[in-house]
């Protein structure tokens, strides 16, 4: 096993003979201004593929030749390539029907009694009487003592399964874990050999959760990079459910206990087709590095998003483009700044790698596309330090990061954070899902240990009560609104406290041989397990 990251004492001995002594020097007015650069109308909201996309990119390139780094792309290039596959249902195109132990065949209606997508590589989609099997969540989850498939082969099976996860503090109470997740489900049933996965939802045919869910069936879809290839995924209602034989709320009930296991609901057999138009969407993420001395083969990765959600003529108001500035024109030039910052220090031990991620709004896509065909292999990437959206505001005593508990960074970071007096809490809003929504996560769930802070709301001037109105007050105005501008008016002086505490987490770990680590509890040491010899 890996041994735990060096904090303390130790880790202020190793700075000092790595010769940091120069001084970081974040500079709030430096990151106003390049801020209000990127996050102009000129460059459009930043959408994928777009001239904004060009503008960006090329801003950051330019930035980068100046400063110094070196492409960090593939192949010495600073861009790396995304394909982005869309996926659209073609009209009338789904068909399914079941039968049961009496062999008699029972036609669906596609759409209203089960809906069907074929979001994988091809877009075809064509099972005939294929087994079903309930799986329950779905989950298998060895640091949890929890195993929903046991045995049971589901190869060329379909597998019926419970959206979410079960309640209680073995799923961490209130904040959700990975395995509430589609894909994660969906990744499970393909690596046990399933050929599609269908939700068994708990709603009647006549609920407003399922007609709208229905409703939003045929949308053009983009496939997650590195996504199961299953034939198809889809839903079934409970009404329609309850004509198969099925009780879902009876299932569901039996699947809350961790003694439950997969069975095969007996002589039933499923036969779903479908088709599904594909177009390609071209997009980049963009990375610069700054290569180790020492052990250039082990990377440090600072990563944000550039990319935010372009311009919407259907937008109420007469302002239709969404700046993003904060979100994240702000993170985007928090990592070029800590570029600027690293380089200006002695060149560390491992390699620093600075990506700008692409498509984080329509799904984390450029970090997942990274993920999938890492350019640095994920087994010897020691770390990613992810910025989405800087905090604005006077100074905090807390540094709040997205799943809290997860690995050790968050222990090296509160070392850090201890002596600015300040200290690190969790998000405070489990209801928010944030673990899961910026481009940290799929790094996460590629086993690399990885940590999102967030903004504090302990203000040194002012307390706790007032920088939560204010940024509950902020984040209800501005988020993912065109009026997420850029304003002289911004206090970046958080910002900057922030920036400098990664600024030192990250070099500390570049200028370290050690490894951090997954705690117990997470879902995510099981796959950093896997590749520990590359470690060692
Ligand atoms: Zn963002």
């Amino acid at each position: 096993m890996p041994r735990r990251f060096v904090s303390g004492v130790a880790a202020a001995a190793l700075l000092f003979a790595a010769g940091a002594a120069a001084a970081q020097d974040f500079s709030a007015q430096r990151l106003s201004d390049e801020i209000r650069i990127i996050s102009a109308d000129d460059f459009q909201g930043r959408y994928p593929g777009t001239e904004g996309e060009k503008k960006t990119l090329d801003w950051l390139q330019a930035q980068y030749e100046a400063m110094g780094l070196e492409p960090g792309g593939p192949n010495g290039q600073w861009l790396q390539v995304i394909d982005l596959k869309r996926y659209t249902p073609v009209a009338d195109a789904a068909k399914a029907s079941w039968s049961g132990a009496d062999g008699q065949v029972h036609a669906l209606t596609a759409g209203t009694d089960i809906l069907l997508r074929a979001v994988s590589n091809d877009g075809q989609a064509a099972i005939a009487n294929a087994g079903v099997v309930f799986v329950g969540y779905g989950i298998t989850a060895p640091e949890r003592g929890w195993d929903d498939y046991g045995d049971l082969d589901v190869t060329g099976k379909i597998v019926l399964v419970l959206g979410g996860e079960p309640d209680g503090d073995l799923f961490n109470g209130p904040y959700a874990t990975t395995y509430q997740s589609g894909s994660y489900k969906a990744d499970e049933a393909k690596r046990r050999g399933a050929v599609g996965i269908i939700t068994a939802s708990r709603s009647l045919s006549t609920d407003m959760s399922w007609t709208r869910t229905a409703q939003s069936n045929s949308r053009t879809r983009t496939l997650t990079p590195g996504a199961a290839d299953l034939e198809f995924s889809g839903a079934i209602n409970a009404d329609v459910l309850k004509t198969m034989g099925v009780d879902v709320l009876e299932l569901a009930k039996r699947a809350e206990t961790g003694d439950f296991r997969a069975f095969v609901l007996p002589g039933m057999t499923l036969s779903v087709e479908t088709a599904e138009t594909t177009d390609t969407l071209r997009t980049h993420n963009l990375l610069a590095k700054i290569p180790g001395t020492k052990r250039p083969n082990e990377t440090i990765i600072y990563s944000a998003h550039w990319d935010h959600v372009g311009v919407n003529e259907h937008a109420a108001g007469d302002d239709k483009i969404f700046n993003g500035a904060w979100d994240n024109a702000s993170g985007t030039v928090g990592v070029l700044e800590m570029a600027r910052q690293l380089k200006a220090a002695p060149t560390p031990d491992r390699t620093i790698v600075f990506a700008h991620m692409a498509a984080e709004e329509m799904g984390l896509l450029g970090a997942y596309a990274y993920a999938a065909d890492p350019v640095y292999p994920l087994e010897t990437t020691v770390a990613d330090i992810n910025i989405d959206m800087l905090p604005l505001s006077g100074p905090t005593r807390d540094v709040p990061i997205f799943g809290k508990g997860q690995n050790s960074l968050e222990d090296d970071l509160q070392a850090l954070a201890e002596k600015e007096g300040r200290y690190v809490s969790d998000d405070g809003q489990p209801e928010q899902g944030f673990y899961y929504r910026s481009d940290h996560f799929p790094f996460a769930r590629a086993g690399v240990p990885a940590l999102m802070p967030w903004h504090g709301v302990d203000w040194v001037d002012g307390g706790r009560e007032a920088g939560l109105a204010a940024w509950k007050a902020k984040f209800g105005a501005d988020y993912h609104q065109p009026s997420d501008e850029w304003s002289a008016d911004w206090d970046l002086r958080s910002a900057v406290e922030n920036l400098t505490l990664l600024y030192r987490l990250g070099l500390q770990l570049a200028n370290s041989d050690e490894w951090p680590t997954w705690k117990p509890t997470s879902e995510f040491g099981q796959v950093r397990a896997t590749s520990d010899a590359a470690r060692r």
